[in-house]
């Protein structure tokens, strides 16, 4: 299995749902057939108890599941079938955990977010990401795990100390992480200080990112991208710019012809698997 982690800094709302699901379907132009997972670090168990008005859309999935939005988006992008398992919340998350602890499933011992919770985080993707999502009925080959929220706020600790330790459970070859993070245009001038400060962030937080995303109102200038790679020690090809397009719907381009899938080749061993090798 591989694990593609999309995680976000500087403010909430800035494409992350778009880039996961986007890189997704790139992913399945090769031939791997493609899973999602949503983290949402709120406290509700579900989104069906959130005002539309103040969240966006409900999605209501096939087996009744009331989720986040975007997971509306992986079904339409990836044309798979997700259940209510496939969106996990801190509410969720920590019902599992308490009904456990209740069981006496951890007689003994004092429970703890970490390792309880972490490893329960990390059980519960392995355990979903596996789920068949299409009419093939076979086991998934990637999982897109979309992190919501922004790296540093109190609610995600939990999921990104998972997050870094399922890196070294699942072993090299099958971990990528995509940061994304915004560079605003002020009085005409691209500005990179946001991103290194959310790379700085992330970092910090034990995570470390192969591809930096950086959303911008515009195309990002050679020397936005010169200066994102100097700044934050990563070499100018893992610097992804996604500028604002008419529709969603042409982020994938924008992917592919910055050529993502070379990028995500190396890093999660796809030539190991027998893969199309067109957009490679
Ligand atoms: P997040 O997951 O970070 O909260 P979303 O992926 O839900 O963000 O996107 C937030 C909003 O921005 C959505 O309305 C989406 O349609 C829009 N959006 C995302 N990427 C782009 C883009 N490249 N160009 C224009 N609008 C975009």
């Amino acid at each position: 299995m591989k694990y593609v982690l999309v995680s976000g800094g500087v403010i909430s709302g800035i494409g992350k749902g778009v880039i996961a699901s986007s890189t997704g379907l790139l992913l399945k132009t090769i031939g791997l057939k493609v899973s999602a997972i949503k983290i949402d670090p709120y406290m509700n168990v579900d989104a069906g108890t959130m005002a539309p008005t103040e969240h966006g859309e409900v999605f209501v999935l096939n087996d009744g599941g009331e989720v986040d939005l975007d997971l509306g988006n992986y079904e339409r992008y990836l044309n798979i079938t997700l259940t209510r398992e496939n969106n996990i919340t801190t509410g969720k998350i920590y019902q599992h955990v308490i009904e456990r602890e209740r069981r006496g499933d951890y007689l003994g011992k004092t429970v703890q977010v970490i390792p309880h919770l972490t490893d329960a985080i990390q059980d519960w993707i392995e355990r979903v990401a596996r789920i068949p999502v299409d009419e093939t009925s076979e086991e998934p080959d990637a999982c897109i795990i979309e992190l919501g929220g922004t790296v540093g706020d109190i609610e995600s600790a939990p999921f990104i100390e998972a997050m870094r330790q399922l890196r070294r459970r699942v072993g090299k070859g099958s971990f990528l992480q995509i940061h994304v993070s915004l560079v605003p245009v002020v009085n005409g001038e691209q500005k990179t200080k946001p991103t290194q400060q959310a790379i700085r962030d992330v970092r910090s937080a034990g995570l470390a990112p192969d591809l930096i995303a950086c959303r911008c109102q515009e195309p990002l200038s050679k020397v936005t991208v010169e200066k994102v790679a100097a700044f934050c020690d990563v070499a100018h090809e893992q610097v992804v710019a996604v500028h604002d397009v008419n529709s969603t719907y042409h982020v994938p381009l924008l992917l592919e012809q910055q050529k993502l899938i070379r990028l995500l080749t190396p890093v999660l061993e796809l030539e190991k698997l027998e893969i199309a090798p067109a957009l490679v």
